[in-house]
């Protein structure tokens, strides 16, 4: 398989193995088992002598090609396939700690992320520090002896804040911590943390990767002695394995990534840039517009903006509650990177349940909106915004 293929080629054929049929679309191998010609064969498969698979949770041929197909677009030596993304963020950071160890991660988290290092972690005696990951000096801080992991997601949900990666990386590596990327807003096209240093990707493939609103899944990407020492085990043992359907449907999904995402983020961009324009609007997030806060680190680590826009309206909840109900293309959906554009209003739904002060601290008001742009004809989308805009006080 060559290394040299562009992203959209890998995304085609990377990792694809054939059965003796020589199907063209990769086999769906719904199987929880494998089977042996001899019991010699099955001790050396057990010895770890022979290559092949035992048994579905461990691994097997759809999840395979899937795991491949991923590191040869993040550039990882190995990968894990999990049933979730919320099963590959907690594999990925409960795999390597134990009681008395620390976390740094920073704060504006997806809820359930953030519940893992918050709330789960400190059951089971591991420390977390949350911090705004956005000042490098705030990482610094909150180092302690005992500091083995910092956890961060960039661009963040709902409010598309950065985070310098390399810089986290190179304050993780004087300490000999692991960082690990929740890469999803990015997507993998425009954003390579492994090539910014950190340690381990995590995604929702859930999200883009599917992409037309299907299936769960999520994957662990690291380099092969880091998956070998910390997840292998952990994985195998725990049970968070990927149902074979959907790895292939996951599979087929990222074969048309960079169309949909392209798409998407041209879409992103002029709706972004049309709302900045509109009296209703307070304020508009996009990476990729000249005026987000943090456009100088989006330069340096992301090649793309983003398929997904926040904007305050002036007016509040009740503002973003009219505007969401008077749409009639983009959907009132709590789900992002799907081929339908989506619209959400945190506050109310994905980040209910912070306290009003650490909602403030995330940048979130009652009237912030997210938006995530589907693969529609962007000009259906930008009159769809402006139609309902007419139902909102300026
Ligand atoms: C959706 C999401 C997750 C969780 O993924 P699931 O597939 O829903 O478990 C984690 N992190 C981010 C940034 C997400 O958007």
């Amino acid at each position: 398989m060559s290394k040299n293929w562009r992203p959209a080629t890998q995304l085609v054929h990377g990792g694809t193995t054939r059965s003796q049929h020589g199907e063209t679309s990769e086999a769906i191998f719904l199987t929880q088992g494998f089977v042996y010609e001899t019991s010699e064969a099955a001790e050396a498969r057990f010895k770890g002598e022979t290559e092949g698979f035992i048994y579905a949770r461990y691994g097997s041929p759809t999840n395979d090609m899937f795991e491949k197909r991923m590191c040869m677009l993040e550039g990882a030596e190995d990968a894990r396939a999990t049933a979730s993304g919320m099963a590959a963020v907690s594999a990925a950071i409960l795999c390597q700690l134990k009681a008395g160890d620390h976390i740094v991660a920073a704060r504006a988290l997806f809820g359930s992320c953030r519940w893992v290092v918050e709330t789960l972690a400190p059951k089971y005696g591991i420390e977390c520090t949350l911090v705004d990951g956005r000042d490098l000096q705030n990482w610094e801080k909150a180092i302690q002896k005992n500091t083995k992991v910092f956890f961060l997601e960039s661009p963040t949900n709902p409010t598309l804040e950065v985070i310098d990666i390399a810089g986290v990386a190179k304050l993780a590596n004087q300490i000999g911590a692991k960082v690990v990327v929740d890469n999803v807003f990015a997507t993998p096209l425009f954003q390579k943390p492994l090539e910014l240093g950190a340690h381990i990707v995590v995604y929702s493939a859930t999200k883009h990767i599917d992409g037309q609103g299907r299936c769960l899944g999520g994957v662990v990407l690291s380099d092969k002695e880091w998956i070998n020492e910390n997840l292998h085990d952990y994985f195998r043992h725990t049970g968070p394995a990927m149902s074979p359907f959907n790895a292939w449907t996951l599979l087929k999904g990222i074969e048309t990534l960079p169309l949909r995402v392209r798409q998407q983020t041209e879409t992103a961009r002029r709706v972004a840039d049309f709302l900045a324009e509109q009296p209703q609007v307070a304020k508009v997030i996009y990476p990729g517009r000249k005026d987000h806060p943090q456009a100088d680190i989006i330069a340096k680590q992301m090649t793309g903006g983003s398929t997904l826009v926040a904007f305050e309206l002036k007016g509040g909840k009740d503002a973003a509650f009219a505007l969401q109900n008077a749409l009639e293309i983009i959907r009132i959906s709590n789900n992002l990177g799907d081929s339908k554009s989506l619209i959400t209003h945190p506050a109310t739904t994905t980040h209910k349940n912070l306290t009003d002060e650490a909602r403030e601290e995330l940048g979130i008001s009652a009237g912030t909106v997210r938006f995530s742009a589907g693969i529609e004809d962007s000009e259906d989308v930008i009159e769809d915004f402006a139609r309902a805009l007419k139902a909102v006080k300026a």
